[in-house]
């Protein structure tokens, strides 16, 4: 029996399935999940003492690579100064001025703690804003675990195959509309059907909670423009591609390459905390304030904007400049290219899609020709991804422990750390192919 084994069997006596967050546990991969004690760069040690590259990034926030010294020294200033005060300091304002400057849509920040509450937020303020009570969100995307925002949903949901969470009310569930992804009928069919009565469209930015499925080229401008021609909003959902896909997310991408639009409501969250418990829901001021205290939208938070997590968040996006994003697109690059060679020389059948520096791998003759929604992306060879998972970790590689993830890189990933990694990929493909 390893440590970890220990460790994991201790675990499932004090929590639920040993674990605080699904994904976690193993379950559609297998075996026992790693407890980790350290973190440096790309790499993370666990309980076994035993070190990984690390393509989770704790899902997303470490875009520096783990325990960057100048993140760490942040924190550690920080805290020396004062866990929490309940009450507003400097810095929570500098943290809204970095992502007012960054995304230019942006007029007004508020500061909550997880990306659960920034969705859950923007929702209510579109509700409040629009006096409607219709949410419209597309099967595969994520949005947090917050009531209305579970059904058909990504990530773990898609990981476990459920279609949604017991103990959400019948009659919150009914407030939320789920559409396909990338379909632009149903889009103007669902807003046909519920006339003046759709408060707001909310879309992950680019989908990365069933794997990696970007938005088809004007898809988002689409969405904007009906929500907008129906007296709906939209909200943009940038918890997991804000600050990590570039210096102003996917949005600031698809705004580079000509695709203009403007969200009214963004939520961020991960690279925002910089690997502490900051999120954001942000949008143009008339919305936003809307908010208590000036408006009649209620939200608020003992933790919110706390000192030390803000210090955090804040350090990360003053280092996170235009060479930190060139690394991670140059990282996304070749590692991408070496799975998909490594696969091709196997004959797994799969697709590598991509957003910006994030990719995933879709396994299957099925799915092979390209995923555009959730209903082809469940149509994937999982089983492919579980033999593939182990020979990467039994090689000293760290995956999501999920089919449905996004492999998350950091601009600490140098060469020694990708080489680690492409040394490990004929061994899985060949796991890949005979599983
Ligand atoms: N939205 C998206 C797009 C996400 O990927 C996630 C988390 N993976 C969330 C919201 C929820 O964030 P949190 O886990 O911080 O509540």
């Amino acid at each position: 029996m390893t440590h970890n084994d220990e460790l994991f069997a201790r675990a499932q006596t004090a929590m639920p399935g040993g674990v605080n967050s699904p994904v976690r546990a193993f379950g559609s991969v297998g075996g026992t999940p790693r407890f980790f004690v350290s973190a440096r760069g790309p790499y993370v040690t666990d309980a076994d003492g035993r070190e990984y590259v690390d393509l989770v990034a704790s899902w997303g926030p470490a875009i520096l690579g783990h325990a960057h010294p100048e993140v760490v020294a942040a924190v550690q200033d920080a805290a020396a100064r004062g866990l929490s005060f309940g009450a507003s300091t400097p810095a929570e304002t500098e943290l809204a001025e970095q992502i007012t400057s960054r995304v230019g849509a942006v007029e007004r920040v508020r500061l909550v703690s997880t990306g659960t509450e920034a969705t859950m937020t923007a929702v209510r303020l579109a509700r409040g804003f629009t006096g409607r009570d219709l949410v419209v969100k597309f099967s595969g995307h994520y949005h947090g675990h917050s009531d209305g925002l579970l059904a058909q949903a990504g990530s773990g949901l898609a990981t476990l195959a459920l279609p949604g969470s017991a103990g959400v009310p019948e009659a919150v569930a009914a407030q939320t509309v789920v559409i396909p992804y990338n379909d632009p009928d149903a889009l103007a069919e669902v807003f046909a059907q519920h006339p003046g009565r759709i408060a707001a469209v909310i879309t992950e930015a680019a989908a990365a909670n069933m794997g990696v499925v970007s938005p088809h080229r004007g898809f988002n401008a689409l969405l904007a423009r009906t929500c907008h021609d129906n007296g709906a909003l939209l909200i943009l959902d940038e918890v997991l591609t804000g600050f990590r896909l570039g210096a102003a997310g996917l949005w600031g991408l698809q705004v580079a390459a000509g695709e203009v639009y403007s969200p009214d409501l963004f939520t961020f969250g991960k690279v925002v905390g910089g690997g502490l418990p900051v999120a954001a829901v942000a949008g143009r001021a008339e919305v936003m304030e809307m908010l208590a205290p000036l408006g009649p939208v209620y939200q608020a938070g003992t933790l919110s904007g706390n000192p030390v997590a803000v210090a955090a968040g804040l350090a990360t996006l003053r280092l996170a400049d235009a060479a930190v994003y060139a690394r991670l697109d140059r990282a996304a690059d070749e590692l991408s290219t070496a799975v998909e060679d490594a696969l091709a020389r196997e004959g797994v059948a799969h697709v590598i899609q991509r957003a910006g520096n994030l990719f995933s791998v879709f396994w299957g003759e099925d799915v092979a020709a390209g995923v555009s929604d959730y209903e082809t992306a469940v149509r994937q060879e999982s089983f492919r991804y579980r033999a593939f998972f182990h020979a990467m970790l039994d090689a000293g590689v760290s995956l999501p422990p999920s089919a449905f993830e996004a492999w998350f890189l950091t601009a600490a990933h140098d060469d020694a750390a990708l080489e680690r990694i492409i040394a490990a990929l004929p061994t899985a493909a060949r796991a890949a192919a005979a599983a």
